[in-house]
């Protein structure tokens, strides 16, 4: 398979990308002592070919001394095994003299080089990646690994440089909207994996092997999120309980946050800002505003968040605003109902609650919730009560679980064999804005993005956007994660 490498010096984001880019197929390779033992090895199929990707990072020397040495070996890793490289630089901050040292290196070295402009989250930012061009390179392309930007664009240009696989039939055979099969006349641009029917039919293919399979579970990033008063500080003592272990800022950040992080059968779960999820403001209303604020700030930092509602107010519009930014952030969420004693301790008639109602059903509350946050429809929703420490067990349980889904990655193959099996006319969007689908393939993980080649660039229309990700979810799941979609037109 042909090589990629991944450049960079630590902090600019090379992990984040290498994550987004392999999902669950990384490994560490431990076997040769002092040479291979921090490099990280995973497998990438992008529209249906195969590499393997290489982060020739791996671990971070501490003493400034050696970042000089470190970036010499990556380069020399680089330019010795991989068919193409592609450098980070982190676009938010100056150049430092380790990316102009590492830089010169690589472009000498006479391999496709691809400089990544990391970190640009925004319109403003993406104007700023043309100061990178000075470093010289041709190939210069604006991402962000944390928000999956620019990555489709990135593996486009990458991969036109590859070396062609051997060993892949192409597949004269096109995907429709319509669910019918189409001889595509002038040859088919891509190489996906043969179609393979159910079992028992055709012969299949085996996959090839991912030997070192398992993706980095080592630790999640968890965020706190909600209104005022709704517990969340009384979740984060239940959750951490008594081993808990705080962890101060990463050296070398800004963040002011200070981070806890819990150990449960093997997976790190690191509460970000914990400092924030305790700050209270003054008024009723600063401390509302201030919740919707730190929200913000904390599913940055974060995989996964917990969106905890107050069982006995149920959901207010505050919490919509809140569950609304976690949905657009690209985080997995958990709904987290609190406080779900009171609405079951009954009172001195020991048939009502101590108000007068009847003690509350969670199916008929689920129901009510859910309508409330339609657009959360993927999130798992728990009762707990975190003062009496109930059901907090689950909450770490359905944390792992969110955050393995939002990792998963689904091969070009599957996803063409399963697209040829929905049925679009179910799909209720007004036939104006139908588009026709080739094919589709996953184009990064956390969250997982699809790219849909189409017959014409358009947005898709939300119905159909929903439609297709419902009927993606019934495949394979994504638990707990919102799924994004990127349309390109193919003419
Ligand atoms: P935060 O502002 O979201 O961090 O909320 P706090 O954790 O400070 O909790 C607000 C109030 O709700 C406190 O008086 C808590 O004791 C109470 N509380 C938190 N969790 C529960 C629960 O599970 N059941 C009940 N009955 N009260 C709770």
């Amino acid at each position: 398979l042909p090589l990629i490498a991944v450049c960079g010096r630590p902090n600019v984001g090379k992990s984040t990308l290498f994550n987004r880019l392999t999902g669950s197929r990384r490994s560490i390779v431990g076997d040769e002592p002092g040479i291979t033992r921090d490099r990280i090895y995973g497998e990438i199929e992008w529209m249906g070919r195969d590499a393997r990707i290489v982060d020739t990072g791996g671990v971070v020397p501490d003493d400034e001394a050696l970042i000089p040495s470190e970036i010499f070996r990556q380069a020399q890793v680089a330019l010795e095994e991989a068919d193409a490289i592609v450098m980070v630089v982190d676009g938010r901050t100056e150049l430092a003299s380790p990316d102009l040292e590492l830089s010169r290196l690589l472009l000498r070295g006479g391999k496709p080089v691809f400089l990544a402009v990391n970190k640009m989250d925004t319109d403003a930012l993406l104007a700023g990646a043309e100061n990178f061009r000075r470093l010289g390179f041709r190939n210069v392309m604006p991402i962000s690994a944390e928000h999956g930007s620019g990555i489709g664009d990135l593996l486009d240009a990458v991969f036109e440089v590859l070396p062609e696989e051997q060993d892949h039939e192409p597949e004269a055979v096109m995907l429709t909207a319509d669910n019918e099969l189409e001889e595509d006349e002038d040859g088919p641009d891509f190489s996906p994996e043969p179609l393979q029917h159910e079992a028992g039919a055709a012969p299949v293919r085996v996959r090839r092997l991912r030997s070192h399979g398992e993706y980095d579970n080592k630790e999640t990033k968890v965020a706190i999120i909600g209104r005022p008063n709704v517990g969340k500080s009384t979740l984060l003592n239940a959750l951490t309980g008594t081993d808990r272990a705080i962890v101060s800022p990463i050296a070398g950040t800004t963040r002011d946050a200070v981070d806890e992080v819990v150990e449960r059968g093997g997976h790190n779960f690191r509460f970000v800002d914990t400092a924030g999820i305790r700050r209270k403001g003054k008024t009723k209303l600063m401390a509302e505003k201030l919740s919707v604020i730190m929200a913000r700030k904390h599913l940055e930092a974060a995989d996964v968040s917990l969106l905890v509602i107050d069982a006995g107010e149920g959901v207010a519009a505050a919490d919509a605003n809140i569950g609304g930014y976690a949905h657009e952030s690209g985080r997995s969420v958990i709904i987290v109902i609190n406080k779900w004693d009171l609405m079951t301790k009954v009172g001195p008639d020991g048939m009502r609650l101590f108000d007068g109602k009847p003690p509350a059903d969670q199916k008929i509350y689920e129901q009510d919730v859910r309508d409330k946050l339609k657009y959360l429809d993927y999130a798992p929703l728990l009762f707990i009560s975190a003062a009496d420490g109930k059901n907090i067990e689950s909450v770490f349980k359905k944390v792992e679980l969110v955050s393995r889904e939002r990792r998963k990655r689904v091969t070009t193959g599957q996803m063409n064999r399963f697209l040829e099996k929905v049925d679009f006319q179910k799909a209720s969007v007004p036939m104006n804005k139908r588009v026709r689908i080739y094919y589709m393939t996953q184009a990064a993980v956390a969250p997982p993005t699809f790219v849909l080649f189409t017959d014409k660039d358009v947005k898709l229309h939300f119905s159909f956007e929903r439609f297709l990700g419902n009927q993606i979810r019934e495949n394979f799941g994504f638990i707990g994660s919102p799924i994004w979609f990127k349309v390109k037109a193919r003419n």
